[in-house]
């Protein structure tokens, strides 16, 4: 489903790089590849040795860095952001990488998920004298930094990180040295890579691809990497770890050619249309899915279920970004805009409608609508996740309760609201089973408390949701 349409939207991307001497190109494509993660501002800051140089924006990549701005980053090593803020957030001042400056030397941070204590730990830094300057939870981080008591940096990075609780991937980056950390859930990829002498990190596997990389390992949870002129080594800041990866990251978020604890995303969404086709099955001539992120889904239904997939829904691609508007209103007009359904495929068929996961109601309702207006004789919905019950505090803005169709109906009144013949969502046991990662226990080491409920960190009463925290 489309991210602007579907009200689901990714927090962000990280991208950086570390001994290149064209550290800010390299970097400016492979923020591109990770475009999908956020499309309201992104920014890149490098570093020669001496001094750090920013370049950000409001925008898509190829619009903050158009004219001639690449020009004005110099040096070998750079991270970058590219970054998703709702409706009442944003502003210049939140784009990342966020930048500080001292008598000691300078920082640049960017960030990828959300701090559930961000809100606890910004009174007590204010309290103590601090001055924050963004509403952005990534600033606290900084101002940790600056406060812990150690001499070395990576001693009052490892106190700072040891403060905060959420979901973070985190790229730190002096003059001289970059830095890597990454949750004790692990809630967020990341990812380690090689490109000639240079040392990649990114957010997902697809921006090595992009840039030519290859990929080494995936950062571990509670792990700070350390980067400079002298090579690469790790360190912990904690040793109480837990993965909890987003699967979200698989069902929906990341890109199909993306591979996440070594498991490629598009294999793992067929899986979770082959068990959705176990689980649900139907009598149906064409199956066919919501583009993008649901067409792998439907594919795996399809070659379960032995119905042959169609291309019964097709995305205009050509729609400019002021449809991507993330206010209902907007939202809703934008579904007409952006997909329409192939005749030609649909009329007088019974269809098969795989999406991968129903928040709102609202846009499945009118794709639904769509098919029938364009002649299907019936159309069964199918879900290869299970039904949105909880909001995330992780940095996916997947709503509050109230938002959320599943809290509040049961299946057959959300099918009844959608318009649909039949709606079947998959099982939490049966997208365990499916996407199949390598660890053991309940959930395979992936956070499903949107499906469940069951969150991997504390939550604090003021916790911001993401989309409230701009
Ligand atoms: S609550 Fe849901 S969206 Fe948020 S991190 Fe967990 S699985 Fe992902």
């Amino acid at each position: 489903m489309l991210a602007e349409l579907k009200g689901l939207n990714e927090e962000c991307g990280v991208f950086g790089i570390w001994g290149h001497p064209e550290a800010a190109q390299i970097t400016y494509y492979g923020l591109h590849s990770l475009q999908h993660r956020g499309q309201e501002g992104a920014g890149i800051v490098t570093t020669d040795g001496e001094k750090l140089s920013a370049v950000k924006g409001e925008g898509l990549v190829n619009e903050v860095f158009g004219n001639g701005k690449m020009n004005d980053l110099h040096g070998k090593a750079a991270i970058g952001h590219v970054r998703y803020a709702t409706a009442g957030g944003g502003g210049y001042e939140n784009v990342q990488p966020l930048l500080f400056h001292s008598q000691t030397g300078s920082l640049a941070l960017a960030h990828n998920g959300n701090l559930v204590n961000a809100n606890a730990l910004k009174h007590q830094l204010e309290s103590m004298g601090s001055i924050l300057q963004t509403t952005s939870d990534t600033e606290v981080l900084a101002h940790l930094i600056k406060r812990s008591g150690y001499t070395l940096l990576k001693d009052r990075v490892k106190n700072a990180l040891s403060m905060l609780k959420g979901a973070y991937a985190f790229l730190i980056m002096t003059e001289t040295e970059m830095m890597v950390a990454l949750d004790p859930n692990g809630l967020r990829p990341l990812s380690l890579g090689k490109l000639n002498d240079a040392y990649v990190v990114a957010s997902e596997t697809c921006a090595f691809d992009v840039v030519g990389a290859t990929f080494i390992r995936d950062i571990e949870p509670g792990e700070l990497l350390i980067i400079d002129n002298g090579g690469l080594h790790t360190e912990r800041f904690t040793m109480h770890t837990q993965r909890a990866m987003c699967s979200m990251e698989y069902i929906y978020f990341s890109r199909p050619d993306s591979n996440i604890d070594g498991i490629n995303v598009h294999t793992a969404r067929k899986s979770l249309g082959k068990q959705l086709a176990m689980e649900a099955p139907i009598e149906a001539d064409v199956v066919t899915g919501v583009p993008d992120s649901s067409i792998s889904a439907a594919i795996g239904y399809a070659e379960f279920s032995g119905i042959p997939y169609e291309l019964g829904l097709i995305k205009n691609r050509y729609v400019g970004r002021t449809f991507i508007q993330p206010s209902q209103s907007l939202r809703e007009q934008g579904v007409k805009m952006k997909l329409s359904p192939v005749r030609g495929v649909v009329e007088g068929k019974r269809v098969v409608m795989v999406d991968d996961s129903i928040v709102r109601g609202t846009t499945s309702k009118r794709i639904v609508r769509m098919l029938r207006e364009a002649g299907a004789t019936e159309v069964h919905v199918r879900i290869s996740s299970p039904p949105i019950k909880n909001p995330c505090f992780y940095g996916i803005d997947t709503s509050t309760h109230e938002e959320l169709i599943a809290s509040s109906h049961s299946i057959e009144e959300m099918r009844e609201l959608i318009g649909a013949d039949t709606l079947s969502f998959l099982t939490p046991s049966g997208m365990v089973e499916a996407i199949a990662r390598p660890y053991e226990g309940e959930t395979g080491g992936a956070c499903m408390a949107c499906f469940t409920g069951k969150y991997p960190t504390e939550i604090f009463p003021d916790t911001v949701l993401p989309h409230e925290k701009c």
